[in-house]
């Protein structure tokens, strides 16, 4: 099949690779029909690290990629809810199935928890085929009013805006503020006003992401010292209730911290670096509650479709480009250089 796979930093080609195959049976084979490239494939694209893996030019190729959605086409006989032909969208990440953290859906807390395209050891879905274990806690039917975009962004945006929103303990009349608007923190704008958010702050250095926000009716800062200070007047001196970093980058964390307000809560879900530090002085004495964490997405289903069939959460206007899976080096690059006002990418496979 064809593929795109890491070959080493910056570099990620569109080439053959072996083609999977049912390891157990309780997972299947997808064709992939469409993929995208999230904000944590480029700390792989840039040779960083995630959890405990260094992105060198010494890791065995495997296949990128935790977003996509497909076909079934192949399934092993303990695969009891999905049939040949389903269409079907997949969590970015599965476990073990067996233990008691998977079978409450809490896979991120699974002792054997694996990424989609993270090593070789589970190879991603920006290919034109993929093996999905533990199929059955793992996928989804594409449910019915449900797009193609918003499948693909229930297999980890989405559920992961909706995880950091509500461990940042937003209530009705909540001020929030939100660092970093890529795609999960632009949902994360319109989930915040959903819960009955007062006020939405939303900081990026990036103008067309600053204007997503303002359009969904976020009061939007370049980051810095005048939208800190802003923030602070304008929650009675105070600093907002609910933060919500969504980046993970140092800056974005340390502007996070420094703006929860007393007693408030600050939630974390953007891949963190090593470099990455809490400032505990801070915290004590702000009473502040720090949530972090990997979502567990498909608890966040049952949530987010029926928002998404009533038409109450429109995530709209996120994919900024379309194309196709052999274009993928030249989609890594622009999504990483954040030309042509790219917010994300969808790749088109089949
Ligand atoms: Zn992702
Ligand atoms: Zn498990």
């Amino acid at each position: 099949m064809k593929a795109l796979v890491f070959n080493g930093p910056r570099d990620i080609r569109y080439e053959s690779y072996d083609d999977p195959k049912l390891t157990g049976h309780n997972g299947v084979i997808l064709k992939v029909d469409k993929c995208s490239i999230c904000g944590s494939d480029l700390h792989i694209y840039h040779g960083d690290q995630i959890s405990k893996t260094h992105y060198g030019a010494d890791v065995d190729k495997f296949c990128v990629g935790h977003e996509f959605i497909g076909e079934v086409m192949e399934l092993g006989k303990e695969v009891h809810g999905f049939k040949v032909g389903d269409k079907v969208l997949a969590a970015g990440g599965t476990g073990c199935g067996r233990c008691k953290s998977c079978q409450i859906g809490r896979i991120a807390e699974c002792a054997n928890v694996t990424g989609f395209g993270l090593s070789k050891e589970l190879n991603g879905g920006q290919a034109e085929f993929v093996q999905v274990p533990n199929a059955d806690r793992t996928l989804m039917r594409i449910p019915d009013g449900v797009s193609d975009d918003h499948a693909i962004l229930l297999t980890d945006a989405m559920a992961t805006a909706y995880f950091g929103t509500t461990s940042a303990d937003i209530r009705p009349g909540h001020s929030v503020a939100i660092v970093g608007l890529g795609p999960i923190g632009i949902i994360g704008v319109e989930l915040a006003f959903l819960m009955g958010a007062s006020q939405v702050f939303a900081i990026d250095p990036v103008e067309n992401r600053r204007q997503k926000a303002e359009a969904l009716g976020a009061t939007t800062f370049a980051p810095g010292n005048e939208a800190f200070q802003t923030i602070i007047e304008k929650t009675d001196g105070k600093g907002p209730q609910s933060v919500f970093e969504a980046s993970g980058a140092k800056p974005a964390v340390e502007a996070a911290l420094s703006l929860v307000g007393p007693a408030g809560t600050a939630s974390f879900i953007g891949l963190p670096q090593a470099d990455v530090t809490l400032p505990l002085m801070s915290i004590l004495y702000k009473n502040a509650t720090i949530r972090a964490g990997v979502a567990p997405v498909t608890l966040m289903w049952q949530s987010l479709v029926p928002l998404l069939q009533q038409g109450r959460l429109k995530a709209e206007g996120l994919f900024s480009h379309t194309m196709d899976l052999s274009d993928g080096t030249e989609a890594y690059r622009l999504f990483d250089a954040r030309d042509d006002n790219v917010v994300k990418i969808m790749l088109n496979v089949s």
